[in-house]
């Protein structure tokens, strides 16, 4: 069904307050320009999170750094409230010395632990705001190739702090082949630069079908990506949202096609508890942890 998002079917009872006050996630997203982030997070929403807008000509008075640009949207599927943040960072990797892009991403999501860390240290922490980053997609451009250095040193800086998801963007420029062998590239780079991605946690009491759609969802890591938000028709007159070719259409939500699905079944049904779990008992807790030791406390 197109307009399903998921997290209403969450599978876990231990979600059932969730279900009452509703869910609450934020997701960063970073890559170059042009990657598809805008449009991915259009289609993960099924709206238009983000205005369409012709991407402004680089001018000389463009601000030489990334911005940090936070979008909050209600989704309510089945009575259930699902407030999903998108914080967007135009501007990584665009300019001419991008040594540095890695910075203003690494500050923004250590201040939102600061915030968070402010809170706890009042009195009243009965109304505490967790505005703390839960996921972070990194777009891999599809060059088929091997990470770039850039792509290493913003994983490199980053992945202590936050749980990243690596995608590969645009995939459709790919042959199916080219997406697996450039899988095994990434993961193979990712390995050797001792980069540490989200990995779910696996728990033993967990049923065999809990089991199976984990390894399902992680082996599709890095997700081969495409975002589109405009439909076609196919075969039999059905409507999909997709990309088109010659050939045919590419469609977003093919699990045959693309990686779309998967990346969604995981990022807002199967593993947002996870995602926030890792984030408030490792991510948070080691930065807290550091923090206080430098200043002896
Ligand atoms: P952003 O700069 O990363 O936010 O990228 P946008 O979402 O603005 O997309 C830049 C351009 O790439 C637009 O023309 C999109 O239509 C196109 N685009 C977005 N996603 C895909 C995709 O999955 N495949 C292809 N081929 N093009 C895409
Ligand atoms: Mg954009």
């Amino acid at each position: 069904l197109m307009g399903y998002v998921g997290f209403a079917n969450f599978p876990n009872q231990v979600h059932r307050k969730s279900v009452k006050t509703g869910f609450q996630f934020t997701c960063m997203v970073v890559g170059e320009s042009g990657l598809g982030k805008s449009t991915l997070v259009n289609t993960l929403f099924n709206t238009q999170i983000y205005p369409n807008k012709q991407p402004a000509e680089p001018t000389h008075d463009c601000p030489q750094t990334v911005e940090i640009q936070s979008i909050t949207t209600d989704i309510e599927e089945n009575g259930v409230r699902l407030r999903m943040t998108v914080v967007d960072t135009p501007g990584f990797g665009d300019f001419v010395n991008n040594e540095e892009s890695w910075k203003p991403i690494l500050d923004n999501i250590e201040s939102r632990f600061d915030a968070y860390l402010e809170q706890e240290n009042r009195v009243n922490r009965r109304k505490m705001v967790d505005n703390r980053i839960h996921a972070c997609l990194y777009f891999i451009t599809p060059t088929g190739h091997a990470l770039k250095p850039l792509d290493v040193e913003f994983m490199r800086r980053l992945h202590t702090r936050v749980n990243l998801i690596p995608v590969i963007a645009k995939a459709d420029t790919l042959t199916e082949e080219e997406v697996v062998a450039f899988k095994q590239r990434i993961l193979a780079d990712i390995k050797h630069h001792n980069i540490q991605i989200y990995q779910a946690p696996a728990y033993e009491y967990d049923d065999e079908e809990t089991i199976a759609e984990n390894r399902e969802v992680m082996s599709k890591i890095p997700f081969a990506i495409v975002g589109s938000d405009k439909e076609f028709e196919v075969e039999g007159g059905r409507r999909v949202r997709g990309r088109r070719y010659p050939w045919g259409v590419i469609q977003v939500d093919n699990e045959e096609h693309c990686d779309f699905v998967k990346l969604r079944q995981m990022l807002i049904r199967t593993h947002m508890e996870e995602l926030k779990e890792f984030t408030n008992d490792v991510l948070y807790e080691n930065y807290r942890t550091e923090k206080l030791s430098a200043m002896g406390i």
